[in-house]
């Protein structure tokens, strides 16, 4: 085993902290690699902090994950030493069932998340992004063009593909009319990219001091949330509403924002079920319904997209010492727009 330097949680109330893991020594089809930066997700704060169902202690997060490949197996084809490359929230799934047949490994019942899981044995967990060198399979290890500003690319591996993938499943293109809620890790990835589809994006914030940023950010319109005359400027406007929030929403104001036979998709994790009016989806065909990060496929898609597209994230570099201090800050809404750990601070 490879003693590896890492951070996180012992327990749900505990502060990020230093800690050692073991890493596997890399077997045949297994890709070794330093990593060099991890982007801070809201989920890593919602699943250190055992808000989750199962938490798994201690917990090493992270799961926008860049890195240098340090040796490769002998059957691996894919990468090799030097690769700049990628692992986001998944590093194995069962590959065998329908799911994994059709790419969409994040629907497996198998599946093994980056951290915060166990490895397909069963009992070793998975320890994520906030550490010195991680072991993963290379059909879970994505490329990462050298287009692309490695630091600013990690959040690519979860906030990228979460808002990618329903954009692609929802068909957005030139001049599809599309609102994000919430301007944050995921909301500005949509943004960027919903704009790149040739969409008419449209941020619906709390937060009034984003306007300039939602419109560098390829906006074409932003509405404070807070304001009741938003909801009846822009009822029945939507093609499509990805909801980003980490909390829960009134769904009956965004659903009436709506066009006829229009979906707002749950991204954000609500705090609690969903309270919403059924006559607000029948009286037009209206659709509410979620998704989850996205295939192995799809991320590789989603990062030669944005490699020609050159869109990666707005990021603050933080070395590794300050992770609870930029868990406090996400929490207030006060990121622009993803703290990406420099993980050279770590080593
Ligand atoms: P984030 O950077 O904290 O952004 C969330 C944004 O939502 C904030 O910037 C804020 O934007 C708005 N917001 C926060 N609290 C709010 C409240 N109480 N009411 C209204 N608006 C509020 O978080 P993130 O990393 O983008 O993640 C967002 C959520 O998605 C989290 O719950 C995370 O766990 C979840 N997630 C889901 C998936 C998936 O696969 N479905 C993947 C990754 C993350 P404004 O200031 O503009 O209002
Ligand atoms: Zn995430
Ligand atoms: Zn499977």
């Amino acid at each position: 085993m490879l003693p590896t330097k890492a951070y996180g949680a012992q327990s749900a109330t505990a502060a990020i902290a230093p800690l050692e893991i073991a890493r596997r020594e890399p077997g045949p089809h297994d890709v070794l690699f330093d990593i060099l930066y991890c982007g801070v997700c809201h989920t890593d704060i919602h699943m250190s902090r055992g808000q989750f169902p199962r938490s798994i202690f201690p917990m090493v997060p992270g799961h926008e994950v860049i890195g240098k490949v340090v040796q490769v197996g002998s059957a691996v084809s894919q990468h090799q030493a030097g690769d700049i490359v990628g692992v986001g929230c998944l590093v194995d799934s069962c590959r065998e069932c329908a799911e994994c047949h059709a790419g969409e490994q994040q629907f497996c019942n198998g599946r093994v998340g980056t951290y915060n899981a166990y490895e397909r044995d069963g009992k070793t967990p998975t320890y994520g992004g906030y550490s010195t060198r991680m072991t993963v399979d290379e059909a879970y290890v994505l490329k990462i063009s050298p287009k692309l500003d490695p630091a600013a690319a990690a959040p690519l591996l979860c906030a990228g593909i979460t808002t990618y993938s329903p954009l692609r499943h929802w068909k957005v293109g030139r001049g599809s009319k599309v609102g994000v809620i919430g301007l944050g890790g995921l909301g500005h990835m949509a943004v960027k990219i919903a704009a790149a589809m040739g969409a008419d994006v449209t941020v619906l914030s709390t937060s009034e001091g984003k306007k300039a940023d939602a419109l560098r950010l390829g906006a074409a319109d932003f509405a404070v949330t807070k304001t009741p005359d938003t909801f009846s400027r822009l009822a029945g406007h939507f093609d499509l509403i990805l909801n980003t929030v980490s909390a829960s929403v009134n769904y009956d104001a965004y659903i009436s924002l709506l066009k006829r036979d229009g979906s707002l998709v749950i991204l954000g994790i609500p705090d609690g079920p969903l309270a919403l009016n059924a006559f607000g989806l029948m009286l037009k065909r209206r659709s509410v319904s979620a998704s989850l990060i996205g295939g192995i496929r799809e991320t590789q898609e989603m990062l030669d997209f944005c490699a020609e597209h050159g869109i990666v994230s707005d990021i603050e570099t933080i070395p590794i010492d300050k992770i609870n201090e930029a868990y406090e800050r996400i929490l207030k809404s006060d990121v622009r727009y993803r703290f990406v750990i420099d993980i050279a601070s770590l080593r």
